[in-house]
């Protein structure tokens, strides 16, 4: 069985948005705690990669399995994201007006955790896994200031935090370090290589200097295929690669 022992396999996925062919014919697979860096020029169809493996985009055509057994075409979004899917999206989405804890703690409960005063109302596990939580993003010493006074960066590792307190198996990263200094692209490097092995993570990346630093395998994704892969090294000195970078 060609899914098993594959975290998460794609076999001539097809989708297309009014006739045009966004994704056409794109198999893709990844094994249990691998770091897999997709890469690919504008358009190539890198969001909607995303979009098939979170059920936000249905695709007309293909396969699409999850933890070797778990057809993710019969899940919804929100089942999906059960199952142990987290995505970041590129943009921020933390709650602003509420402490960085408080965002953690919203992530481990859900909406219920507005009603209830928080920090009493977790499990023992539950805190313990909110503290090396706060530890990995680096924001244990702020974790009482509002979240709308953080940096850029340090929003980012928030909102990753807010992911990772669910434990997901597959984390899906868009663009993690856009915006970033140099220091917090180190940094956003530094962390996703800690939680490599644990999870098995999937990040869309422009900024080559990163995918060099974290990348053991990278896809090329052009025309809503893959195009080539391998190291950043062998995709790079490829001839169709550079042909599609060129625009020729
Ligand atoms: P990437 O993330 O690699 O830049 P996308 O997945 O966003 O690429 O887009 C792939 C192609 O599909 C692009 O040509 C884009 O314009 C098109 N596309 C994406 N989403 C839609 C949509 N909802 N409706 C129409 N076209 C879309």
């Amino acid at each position: 069985d060609l899914t098993h022992g594959r975290i998460l396999y794609l076999e001539d996925v097809h989708v297309s948005f009014d006739g045009f062919r966004a994704i056409n014919g794109l198999s893709i697979d990844i094994a249990p705690g691998e770091l897999r860096c997709i890469i690919g020029p504008n358009g190539a169809g890198k969001t909607t990669m995303m979009d098939i493996i979170t059920g936000k985009t249905r695709p007309q055509r293909g396969t699409v399995f999850f933890g070797g057994t778990i057809d993710l075409l019969r899940h919804g979004e929100a089942e999906i994201a059960q199952l142990g899917i987290g995505r970041k999206f590129q943009r921020p989405t933390v709650f602003e007006a509420l402490s960085v804890h408080e965002n953690l703690e919203l992530a481990l409960q859900g909406s219920r955790a507005l009603r209830a005063s928080l920090w009493g109302r977790l499990s023992g596990a539950q805190r313990d896994r909110l503290a090396e939580v706060l530890t990995l993003i680096r924001l244990q010493d702020r974790m009482t200031r509002s979240a709308g006074l953080l940096s850029h960066g340090q929003k980012q590792w928030l909102e990753i935090g807010m992911l990772l307190v669910q434990d997901p198996k597959l984390l899906l990263l868009d663009e993690p370090v856009a915006g970033m200094t140099d220091q917090e692209t180190e940094r956003t490097a530094e962390l996703i290589l800690t939680l490599k092995g644990r999870h098995s993570i999937v990040v869309v990346e422009h900024d080559m200097g990163f995918v060099d630093r974290i990348a053991e395998k990278v896809t090329v994704l052009a025309e809503g295929a893959v195009l080539a892969e391998g190291t950043l090294a062998q995709v790079q000195a490829d001839e169709r690669v550079i042909e599609v970078y060129l625009g020729r």
